[in-house]
C-alpha cells in the first residue's frame, strides 16, 4: 500500500481534525502518501483531493470542527455518484479510505468497500449513538460543554428562585442528556429513550421546594419533547417562573477534551495500521481502556442504548 485518503463526513465532531492529524502522521510514519478529501462524498464525486503532509495537520489537534470540511451528499446515494467516486479514488491510485463520521457516513463507506476500495471507519459524533463502542470522538467534549452551561445557568437560577429548562442536542438518543444531567446534578432528566410526563417533572419540583430547594434544573434532550411547551406547561401548572434555554450550536464546536484528543489520536493510527496489516471494512470502538475493531457491516446493524441505571440514579440522587 503507498496511497491512503482520508474524509470527515456528517456532521462534525470536536476530535475530527486530532484524528485527521493521527491518520495523516501516521501514514507519513509508515511511507504512505495520504490524501485529504475535503467536504466528504462530495468531494470524492467532485475530486475534491488535497495532498496532506506532515505540516498540513500542525496546529489542529486542540481545533475543533474539520478542516477537511464535511457535507451531506444526495448524489452519493445513487448508484452512479457512487462509481463515480470509486473511480476517482482509483484514479488518483488510492488503496485504503479511512472515513470519520456517524452511521450514515459508514453506510456510505461499505458501499465503497463493496466497489473496491478497502475502507476503514472511525465513530465521530456528538451523540454517541454509534454501536459496539463505548464513546465516539466529540462526546466528551459536548458533555462538558453542556454541563459548563448547566453551571452557568444554574447560578442564575439559584439567585433568582426559577425553574429553568435546558434543551440539548439529541433527536433520537439522550446520551448527552442524560450524561450531562447526570453529572450536573439536573432535578429531571427527560430523553427519547425513556420520556417523561410533565406531571412527574412538576413533582419532583414540588418536592424539591418543599424541602427548600431554591431552584430546578430540567436537561431535555430535543428529540423527547417540545421543551417550548414543557416550560410553558411547567410555568401554567406551578406558577414558578420557568425560563427555556436552547443551548444548540454552541454543543457543535470548540477545543476537543484530552479525552477526545486521546480517542482521535489512538483510533486515527489504529485506522491506518489496519489498512497496513491488509484489513479492510472495519469500525474502529473503544471497549473499556482498549481500541477494538468490529466487522463495518455487522457493527452497524447493531443497536446502542443508553443506561437506564443511570436514568435511575439521576432520579435518586436528586431528591
Ligand atoms: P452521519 O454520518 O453524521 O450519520 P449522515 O447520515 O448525514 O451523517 O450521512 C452522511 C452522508 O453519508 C450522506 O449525506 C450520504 O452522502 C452518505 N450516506 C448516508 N447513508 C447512506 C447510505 N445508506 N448509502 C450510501 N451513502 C449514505
Amino acid at each position: 500500500m503507498k496511497k491512503i485518503a482520508v474524509l470527515t463526513s456528517g456532521g462534525d465532531a470536536p476530535g475530527m481534525n486530532a484524528a485527521i492529524r493521527a491518520v495523516v502522521r501516521t501514514g507519513i510514519y509508515y511511507d504512505l502518501k495520504v490524501v485529504g478529501v475535503r467536504r466528504g462524498y462530495a468531494g470524492l464525486i467532485e475530486q475534491d483531493f488535497i495532498p496532506l503532509k506532515l505540516g498540513s495537520v500542525a496546529d489542529i489537534i486542540q481545533r475543533g470542527g474539520t478542516i477537511l470540511l464535511t457535507a451531506r451528499c444526495d448524489e452519493f446515494f445513487t448508484e452512479e455518484g457512487r462509481q463515480k467516486a470509486v473511480a476517482n479514488l482509483q484514479q488518483e491510485g488510492i488503496e485504503g479510505l479511512v472515513v470519520l463520521g456517524g452511521d450514515g457516513s459508514f453506510r456510505g463507506a461499505l458501499e465503497i468497500d463493496k466497489l473496491g476500495i478497502p475502507v476503514i471507519g472511525i465513530p465521530c459524533t456528538i451523540d454517541n449513538d454509534i454501536p459496539c463502542t463505548s464513546a465516539t470522538i466529540g462526546f466528551d467534549t459536548v458533555v462538558n460543554t453542556v454541563l459548563d452551561a448547566i453551571n452557568k445557568i444554574r447560578d442564575t437560577a439559584t439567585s433568582h428562585e426559577r425553574v429553568f429548562v435546558i434543551e440539548v442536542m439529541g433527536r433520537r438518543s439522550g446520551f448527552i442528556a442524560l450524561k450531562a444531567g447526570l453529572a450536573g446534578g439536573a432535578e429531571s432528566i427527560m430523553i427519547p429513550e425513556a420520556p417523561l410526563k410533565v406531571d412527574d417533572i412538576i413533582k419532583n419540583i414540588q418536592r424539591g421546594l418543599k424541602r427548600g430547594k431554591k431552584h430546578s434544573i430540567i436537561v431535555i434532550a430535543e428529540g423527547a419533547a417540545d421543551a417550548c411547551e414543557v416550560t410553558k406547561e411547567i410555568e401554567t401548572k406551578t406558577g414558578l417562573e420557568t425560563r427555556l434555554s436552547i443551548l444548540g450550536y454552541i454543543q457543535r464546536g470548540g477545543t476537543p477534551t484530552a479525552q477526545d484528543r486521546m480517542l482521535a489520536s489512538r483510533m486515527g493510527s489504529e485506522a491506518v495500521q489496519l489498512l497496513l496489516r491488509g484489513q479492510r471494512k472495519k469500525m474502529l470502538a473503544l471497549d473499556g481502556d482498549k481500541i477494538r475493531n468490529f466487522d463495518l457491516d455487522w457493527a452497524v446493524n447493531q443497536s446502542k442504548t443508553v443506561s437506564l441505571e443511570d436514568l435511575q440514579l439521576a432520579d435518586m440522587l436528586s431528591i
